[in-house]
């Protein structure tokens, strides 16, 4: 069956894009360039770029582009979607411009999140210049890193991706009331994953950048500690990905989680496993400053 290769990049739609491209800089370590339309694109590896902002008030993440190898497996999902009755629109030569793709089609998740599948993505014409003391983004083959939206029925959602996407299962978090389900398509544990909440106010629960240096992350949380962002959550270690990580608000309003140390996947000998707890250590709710005394 034709499958997606890896998460090849991220839309956002945001309201400051000048705020943005300061946090995305100084405290993410992505290299800022211009796009069409306005349109601010961020760099983090050989890729021409991995995400695009664009200036709008939804703050929140718009669509989500996947790659395949091939132009054969890009047409082989836009049949199997079309057989199944979900609409399908090719991209135009200004689409495949603006994404810096040679190919791609267009379609709804079930909850209506856009889904781009494309081939040929455009690499840079330099080498990505370093970030963060030397260190480097986990990116390339593995993708960009991964995402976690809000769905309104996790067992609909996550087969309507491993149907047509031809993603996997990696495993489940079910704890207390939360449930959630993560899906791979590489040895990155998940490229993305899904929380059930129905009637979410944004979509977009979080991105994943993953250094591959814990000094990186370590001076990163040094310095949204001193006010670089807000913090959502505490450095910690997940159970599933075992990844060591913290989460920040972003100008949009929603998380990033900074990270590394994940453990791969090998489908070879790959069990699903449900979880009862998201962390092994850490991960707590940043504490609010004590309300000033009347
Ligand atoms: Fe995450």
């Amino acid at each position: 069956m034709s499958a997606v290769t890896q998460l090849g990049y991220l839309g956002l739609g945001v309201r400051d894009l000048g705020e943005w491209r300061n946090y995305a800089e100084t405290t993410l370590g992505l290299q800022a360039l211009d796009g069409d339309k306005g349109a601010m694109l961020l760099r983090m590896d050989d890729n021409h770029h991995r995400f695009a902002l664009h200036e709008d008030t939804r703050d929140d993440i718009l669509y989500s582009g996947w790659q395949v190898d091939t132009p054969a497996a890009l047409e082989a999902i836009g049949t199997r979607l079309e057989a199944a009755g979900v609409t399908v629109t090719r991209g135009s030569t200004a689409d495949l411009e603006q994404r810096h793709v040679r190919g791609l089609i267009r379609f709804e998740d079930p909850d209506g999140h856009q889904l781009e599948v494309f081939h040929g993505p455009e690499l840079a014409a330099s080498p990505m210049p370093t970030v963060k003391d030397g260190t480097s983004f986990v990116a390339g083959d593995q993708g960009l890193g991964h995402f976690v939206l809000a769905t309104s029925d996790l067992a609909r959602t996550m087969d309507f991706y491993t149907n047509f996407l031809g993603m996997k299962v990696s495993d489940f978090v079910f704890q207390g009331r939360l449930r959630l389900g993560f899906l791979h398509c590489n040895p990155r544990h998940h490229s993305i994953a899904f929380v059930e909440y129905p009637g979410a106010p944004k979509r977009a629960n979080h991105f994943m950048l993953q250094l591959d240096n814990i000094d990186a992350v370590g001076r990163t949380w040094d310095s949204v500690q001193e006010g670089a962002a807000p913090v959502i959550v505490t450095l910690g270690r997940h159970s599933n990905d075992e990844m060591v990580s913290f989460y920040m608000r972003n100008p949009s309003g929603f998380g990033v989680e900074y990270g590394w140390g994940a453990r791969e996947i090998d489908d070879s000998c790959w069990q699903v496993t449900e979880y009862n707890v998201g962390s092994w250590w850490g991960h707590k709710p940043a504490r609010r400053p004590a309300a000033a005394p009347a």
